[in-house]
């Protein structure tokens, strides 16, 4: 028992050593990362029911020299603790909306762009010059441009939260809120905001079609979110039988790997011209 005790310190200890060092190296790399132009924006289509691309979503991944390419999951919070998400979270509103206006010199028709938006970019007001300035400086259509914000950021501070918002909304643009339902927020509450778009967390689209409950829950969020206004978008969708469920409880926006993983630039413009003869 002894001997099993201490072999298990020890390699507890070598896997701490391993996550601190991973860490240490993150947050430094982090700082350095945005110089050094490593970090990139991969979007994945959103499509109607009918098979039409509504639009893309950015999703942040940090090409890092020794770590390789890392998913948003392993260094957003450690940005978010640093406070580094706010000059990071400019730079993925510039890049993204300079790719849209890229794109339609390239002739491709990407309707829309969403954008998350982190906590902490919420809190402050200068969300509201930065989201001013990229438009003017881009000439992206404010319609054009959906930022996605989640329940917690809205019941952080609610009253901030109505006036922000409105604000935003006053610029064009549409506000949608991620990850529906995992948070404690109902659709009444909501309706408090100005919010276009309703996603759906993918914890829902999971169990589709076979399990009861969440195939009782998803209908009834969607049926509800429709008579309240809201677009509905599915996240996590990665089965035709998923997609029909969707479709046919009402859901307007289907996204997912069944449609198409989160792709480069290069990729995303392969997938476009594959779809939309010239
Ligand atoms: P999210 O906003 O809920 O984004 C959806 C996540 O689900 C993405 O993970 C996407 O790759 C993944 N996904 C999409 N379709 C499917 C599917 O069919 N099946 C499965 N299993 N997963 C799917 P990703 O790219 O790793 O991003 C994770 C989270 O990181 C995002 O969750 C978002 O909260 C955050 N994030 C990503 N980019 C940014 C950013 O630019 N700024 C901020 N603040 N947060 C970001
Ligand atoms: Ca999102
Ligand atoms: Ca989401
Ligand atoms: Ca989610």
């Amino acid at each position: 028992a002894k001997e099993a005790g201490k072999n298990t310190y020890q390699f507890f200890d070598a896997q701490m050593n391993a996550q601190t060092f991973e860490r240490l190296l993150m947050e430094s790399g982090l700082r350095q990362g945005l110089e050094r132009q490593e970090f990139e924006l991969h979007y994945q289509p959103q499509v109607s029911c009918d098979g039409r691309l509504e639009g893309v979503e950015a999703l942040l991944r940090w090409r890092h020299p020794q770590l390789g390419l890392v998913p948003p999951g392993r260094f957003i919070p450690l940005a978010e603790e640093t406070g580094l998400i706010k000059p990071i979270g400019a730079w993925v509103l510039r890049e993204a909306c300079h790719q849209m206006v890229a794109w339609d010199k390239l002739g491709f028709s990407v309707p829309r762009l969403a954008v998350n938006l982190s906590a902490r970019q919420f809190e402050q007001h200068t969300l509201l010059h930065e989201v001013n300035d990229v438009l003017a400086v881009t000439g992206l259509a404010a319609s054009r441009l959906e930022l996605e914000i989640t329940e917690s950021m809205l019941m952080q501070n609610p009253q901030e939260a109505v006036s922000l918002l409105g604000e935003l909304k006053a610029l064009g643009v549409k506000l949608s809120v991620d990850d529906f339902g995992t948070g404690y927020s109902s659709l009444s509450t909501l309706k408090r905001y100005p919010l276009d778009y309703l996603k759906v967390d993918r914890s829902f689209v999971e169990g589709l079609p076979d399990d009861e409950d969440s195939a009782a829950i998803t209908e009834a969020i969607i049926a509800m979110a429709r008579k309240l206004k809201f677009t509905v978008i599915a996240e996590g969708v990665e089965t035709a039988a998923q997609s029909a469920f969707l479709a046919n409880a009402g859901c307007a926006i289907l996204q997912g790997y069944y449609y198409s993983r989160p792709l480069p630039v290069a990729e995303l413009q392969r997938w476009l011209a594959a779809r939309q003869p010239a």
